[in-house]
């Protein structure tokens, strides 16, 4: 009895001097490991995901923080392990903005019976910058949107939509900058060939992640209605006072709209050769659903907006070919878009309010 007792306290002894060597051997291997290579050291934080925009059901997000040498860097993370999206955190340290801003104040008056005074605008927006660039103070925007305006000879409505707008989106908490493209000369418009140069333009200045395309003319009539990109392409514009506040049909994409960068390469851009008034937007929506995208949008409710009232502008009449283009789109978006984009930059007009870009964009048979 008393040996067996003995032989099991030697054996008992023996293990925890192990144990303890062990311990001494990881803790000298880790002190060198550190020593020699700090940079290697990388924690994770789990922080919330902000934005529905890098999630889909097939693959869930996960969203971590990594310190790499002191530097907090943003990584989203797939589950198979994958990182889609990089970004070094605001040097101040400071929290994603919420998914919904706390600064929304819902529905809105809109008005235009009396003219407008865009030196409020300027002056209530302290942290605007040069260009009509805008971010939050106290907490990092969830997305980086560029907004495009497809302009020509409509400046008493760019000064309303500047009006309503800024405050709306500041509100809305987005990192935003305001592009107006002004085709040059009197040729025929062409509204979607000036979105596609939007595009370009803006991420010329900025890595944005989404883009808004709104016509000069409508301006939302509820804050909530988020100026910003989600999972499938967002048509914002959804009741209009001019339609009766409801869509006038079911695929109606036209007004303003919200794509991010991948839905909208995925459809190769808008297409280059509308020339005049109509199609283009149906053109765009029949690119979405033949690359397998549905259209999001807000309530009927939420999505109210107002257009400003206007005669129908020269140059800009009914395009008479827009339905024999409708009609083959699948066809053409493969080759017509933005990877066959031509046009010169003719001027660039930065305002505290706005870039206005002016762009020969050539004419019909010539794009
Ligand atoms: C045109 C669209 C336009 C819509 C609503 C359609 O017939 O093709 O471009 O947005 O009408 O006015």
């Amino acid at each position: 009895m008393q040996e067996s007792g003995l032989s099991v306290g030697f054996f008992t002894k023996s293990c925890v001097a192990l144990a303890c060597l062990c311990g001494v051997h990881l803790i000298v291997a880790l002190f060198f490991y550190l020593k020699e290579s700090p940079a290697k050291f990388t924690s994770y934080r789990k922080i919330q995901i902000n934005s529905d925009i890098f999630t889909s059901q097939a693959h869930r997000t996960a969203a971590l923080v990594q310190y790499d040498n002191g530097t907090e860097v943003i990584k989203l993370i797939y589950s198979n392990g994958s990182v889609i999206k990089d970004d070094v955190q605001d040097p101040a340290g400071l929290e994603h903005c919420p998914e919904t801003s706390p600064l929304l104040v819902g529905r809105l008056r809109v008005e235009f019976s009396e003219p407008v005074n865009l030196d409020m605008v300027r002056k209530d927006s302290p942290r605007l910058v040069m260009g009509g660039r805008y971010k939050p103070s106290d907490c990092v925007a969830l997305q980086k949107v560029a907004i495009i305006i497809p302009f020509r000879n409509r400046g008493e409505h760019l000064k309303y939509w500047l009006y309503y707008l800024h405050p709306i989106l500041r509100r809305q908490q987005l990192d935003y900058g305001i592009y107006v493209i002004q085709q040059d000369g009197e040729g025929t418009f062409n509204r979607a060939k000036l979105l596609n140069v939007g595009y370009v333009e803006a991420l010329k200045e900025y890595d944005y992640d989404c883009f808004v395309f709104s016509d000069v003319d409508i301006i939302p009539m509820d804050d909530r209605n988020t100026y910003k990109c989600s999972s499938q392409p967002r048509h914002l514009s959804v009741s209009m006072d001019k339609f009766g506040f409801k869509l006038p049909y079911k695929q109606y994409f036209g007004g303003v709209s919200a794509m991010s960068k991948a839905q909208f390469q995925k459809i190769n851009g808008f297409p280059n050769n509308y020339w005049g008034w109509g199609g283009e937007d149906d053109d765009i929506f029949n690119r979405l659903v033949f690359q397998g995208m549905k259209i999001s949008r807000p309530s009927g409710d939420i999505g109210k907006c107002r257009m400003i009232r206007h005669s129908r502008d020269k140059k800009n009449e009914p395009n008479p070919q827009r339905f024999k283009r409708i009609a083959h789109t699948r066809h053409t978006m493969k080759t017509d878009g933005i990877k066959s984009l031509s046009y010169k930059v003719v001027d660039v007009d930065k305002d505290l309010l706005y870039t206005k870009i002016t762009v020969d964009i050539g004419k019909p048979g010539n794009f």
